[in-house]
């Protein structure tokens, strides 16, 4: 049974942090880069020390397999510490540029400072990363944070409360649980820089409530994934790697691939290898996919529900059930479903899906591929499989999505010096590594004018007799 979160603060003690973390902010401005990687080794160390603890609050909170929280939860926020702790140094120096003909006896430089206080609102779908990993950011930069998870994740949701009040004092870290009501009360305060992660739906009030304030936003949202197989990919390798982009996490993933655009003659191959490599990650001894402890659960009823509505709206539409389509509401399981024959007015067509319902279209021509993907809003991410360079180039020039991946999906959010994030509809700013320090700092120009030339001069007043010899 899952804990409820409390509805434990009101708005005073907000406004009381959120001023002590503006006192600490001013402070942090000029913090070095020793201070601020001892705070993100002491960070590190807690989530070394405590990864049993983090397995058992995803399991509790969605059955999430102990080796999908290694790989998806741990292993990147760690990563994203040592990447940083190995690179702050060389991000926090000020870089010189060089100086144009007309500013001749000056020089320039870009200083980082932290841009302040900033503000973290996360999802429940990798509760533990989606949260901890922009932390790694902002305390990189030099920011304080507030902190606001998921209610929809409580176990997690209370570790990392937990886990910020071991590491640091509340004056530089604090978590405020809570649902809309918390995290809106939150979108009123005068953050420097808000980062939210979640749906484009929630990232426009979000947007919306930053307005107010000119605070600096980076949104990290959703969308429609597309993976186009052409005709010349190679279906098995194609297929293991779908079916682990899709059902890892059960469907419950930003990136995931939201829907497959084949090309005709590879339709019924591709579905035939989908089928054997569900079967074999997820039901090897055939005793049912129910029973497998590698295949999580949907987080909750309002998931649970809004997924079988999506897949009663298609059957009753005229989709083929191709695989799955069993469904458990007292457990929240939805077992891995595949759907042919989709038509427009589908839900699945429409929306972003965020489950473990995969629907497959075709497509005769690339341009025709192109051109359903560019029907629909920016997606996050975009997935090519085929050998042929020449359609490979084509999609990734003539479509706009915020990473592309060739030949593989979803495993592109591992790679520390790639920018990830969306555009538009999946989001605004982007994550990860040096990306995620520039989203948290304030690239400051500083001119410096040294002894010698000033061409500006000549364009001081009176300006009648200089401005004709210009
Ligand atoms: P959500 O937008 O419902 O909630 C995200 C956070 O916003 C939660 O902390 C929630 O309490 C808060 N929130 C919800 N409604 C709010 C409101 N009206 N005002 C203020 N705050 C509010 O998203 P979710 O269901 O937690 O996550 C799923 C969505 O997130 C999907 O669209 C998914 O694609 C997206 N997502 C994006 C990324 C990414 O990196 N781009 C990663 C994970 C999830």
């Amino acid at each position: 049974m899952l804990n409820p979160i409390p509805n434990q603060i009101d708005r005073l003690d907000f406004q009381k942090t959120f001023s002590d973390h503006q006192e600490t902010a001013v402070r942090w401005r000029s913090s070095t880069l020793e201070e601020r990687s001892a705070r993100l080794v002491k960070l590190r160390n807690w989530i070394k020390e405590n990864q049993n603890l983090i397995r058992k609050a995803l399991w509790e909170d969605f059955r999430k397999p102990e080796p999908e929280v290694d790989l998806s939860e741990i292993f990147p926020v760690t990563s994203e510490i040592n990447h940083t702790l190995r690179n702050l140094k060389d991000w926090m120096k000020p870089k010189s540029v060089s100086t144009p003909l007309s500013m001749i006896g000056t020089s320039g430089k870009i200083h980082f400072e932290p841009k302040g206080t900033a503000l973290i609102i996360s999802p429940w779908n990798f509760p533990f990363n989606l949260t901890v990993g922009p932390l790694v950011s902002a305390l990189a930069a030099g920011c304080t944070a507030i902190i606001k998870p998921s209610e929809l994740s409580p176990a997690t949701s209370f570790l990392i409360q937990k886990m910020v009040k071991a590491v640091f004092p509340t004056n530089e870290v604090e978590v405020f649980l809570g649902e809309v009501e918390e995290s809106q009360a939150l979108l009123r305060l005068p953050f420097d820089h808000i980062f939210f992660t979640g749906s484009p739906a929630v990232g426009k009030i979000v947007m919306k409530a930053a307005a107010e304030h000119l605070s600096s936003v980076t949104l990290e949202l959703g969308g429609k994934s597309p993976a186009i197989i052409d005709a010349s990919a190679d279906l098995n390798d194609a297929a293991g790697k779908l079916i682990w982009g899709k059902f890892v996490n059960c469907g419950q993933t930003c990136i995931a691939p939201d829907y497959i655009l084949v090309h005709e003659s590879q339709k019924e191959r591709l579905l035939m290898e989908l089928k054997v490599f569900l079967q074999k990650f997820y039901d090897p001894a055939f005793k049912g996919i129910e029973n497998s402890r590698d295949y999580a659960r949907i987080i909750g009823p309002k998931h649970f529900e809004r997924l079988s509505d999506h897949l009663e709206d298609a059957i009753s539409k005229g989709a083929t059930l191709d695989f799955g389509g069993k469904t458990d509401k007292s457990s929240f399981y939805f077992e891995p479903t595949i759907l042919t024959s989709i038509s427009e007015d589908m839900s699945v067509f429409q929306g972003e899906i965020f489950g473990p319902i995969l629907p497959i279209l075709t497509f005769s021509t690339i341009e025709e591929a192109i051109g359903m993907v560019n029907s629909k809003p920016k997606p996050l991410a975009l997935y090519y499989f085929g050998k042929e360079s020449e359609n490979s180039e084509k999609v990734v020039r003539e479509t706009s999505s915020g990473n592309v991946v060739l030949n593989d999906c979803v495993i592109h959010f591992l790679h520390n010096n790639l920018p990830f994030g969306g555009v538009n509809n999946s989001g605004i700013g982007k994550a990860h590594g040096h990306e995620g320090f520039l989203a948290f700092s304030n690239e400051k120009g500083v001119l410096t004018q040294r002894i010698g030339l000033n061409n500006v001069t000549l364009l001081r007043p009176p300006y009648g007799v200089k401005a004709k010899q210009i």
